[in-house]
């Protein structure tokens, strides 16, 4: 297979018009109109919105953005928040990395910008979670700056379009795409917002990871992974790679109708959410009874194990079910929460925590 960043020669009609210009006409005809994060200019909803789509589906995102922005409406309210506050209306989505990043961002949007978002490209890349392909897509979105992005729909539809092979998480091959997506950029500004979301639909939309509908896309006529059937070839997969798994026991102890929960050190996994405390190998579940300030404590019912995956391993939490009647309180350390189960839905829960509240509920 040969591979390269100049598209075979396009066909007929099509042979006269760019692939952005292809692109463009397509979104203005096919693609998405009507998101809640569309037709503004609002770089704090634009940026809201492209944090929370990062690895996430625009159906999952949909509620938590109209709650996320209800309850911070703007940039320096975000800012202002505490960090719970954040992570409690951010519970859910996952990556919890992305909301502390977006808070700790809000904040130097507010001390360095005046609360303004830069409308340059490299500024927004130096804030915290901002990558180069979010800069651009807010650049675009928000000020019609021509930059490329490349996200993971976006790598997708060129790696085919080019026929670029090798693994896109490579530098090598990521330098290629950046330059066939600079290369492929449109000539006036005013086409950004349409090229740039234009790129999004098509990949996730037409161009999708199998069985693509290549009968409907606007750039056909000069795939190469079309024209040299390599569709379901490209882009390379990932080397696979066996996820490690671990195990680890957590300690439910239950007081009347509340829980106890422990805050997550950040950074780690989990970071700054509301957790079952941790039982170490040589911890009994009595001892740490104790600690948190439970004497009169007794076994409580037998919990099945709980699968949870990360990217890099594999973690299954077995449950230690403990009840107390006799609790001093004041004795918890700090760091330590009673929490009412009826209150855990609105709680900074990492979600199988939630997921267990909710059925003890
Ligand atoms: S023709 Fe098919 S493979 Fe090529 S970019 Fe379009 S949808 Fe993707």
């Amino acid at each position: 297979m040969t591979a390269g960043d100049s598209p075979a020669r396009p066909a007929g009609r099509e042979r006269t018009r760019s692939f952005a210009q292809r692109i463009v006409a397509w979104q203005r005809a096919h693609g998405r109109n009507e998101l809640p994060w569309q037709n503004t200019r609002d770089a704090y909803r634009i940026w809201l919105s492209e944090i929370m789509l990062q690895q996430t589906q625009v159906t999952t995102v949909l509620p938590y953005y109209e709650r996320f922005l209800t309850r911070f409406p703007d940039v320096r309210a975000l800012a202002a928040a505490s960090e719970d506050d954040v992570l409690a209306h951010w519970a859910g989505l996952g990556y919890y990395s992305r909301a502390r990043n977006l808070h700790r961002a809000a904040q130097q949007v507010v001390a360095r910008h005046g609360g303004h978002f830069p409308a340059d490209v490299e500024q927004l890349n130096a804030l915290p979670g901002v990558g180069r392909s979010t800069a651009a897509a807010i650049a675009a979105f928000a000020h019609d700056v021509i930059a490329p992005i490349l996200d993971g729909n976006v790598k997708r539809v060129l790696a085919r379009h080019a026929a670029i092979a090798g693994f896109p998480g490579l530098a090598t091959v990521e330098r290629r795409l950046w330059a066939t997506a600079t290369a492929r950029l449109p000539e006036r500004r005013g086409d950004m917002v349409a090229y740039t979301q234009g790129l999004m639909d098509l990949g996730s939309a037409v161009c999708v990871k199998r069985a693509p509908r290549c009968d409907t896309c606007p750039v056909r006529t000069d795939c190469r992974a079309l024209a040299e059937g390599l569709t379901d070839q490209l882009p390379t997969p990932r080397p696979r790679k066996v996820l490690p798994e671990r195990e680890q026991r957590y300690l439910l102890l239950r007081h009347g109708d509340d829980v106890l929960l422990v805050k997550r050190p950040a950074p780690g996994i989990w970071g700054g959410l509301w957790c079952l405390p941790e039982l170490a190998t040589d911890d009994t579940a009595i001892n740490i009874c104790a600690h948190f300030g439970a004497t009169r404590v007794t076994a409580g019912p037998t919990l099945a194990p709980i699968h949870h995956c990360f990217t890099h391993f594999r973690l299954t939490l077995n449950i230690v079910a403990m009840q107390t009647t006799r609790c001093d309180r004041h004795r918890s350390p700090p760091g330590a929460l009673w929490l009412a189960l009826a209150d855990a839905p609105r709680a900074a829960l990492p979600k199988p925590v939630a997921t267990l509240l909710a059925a003890l509920n």
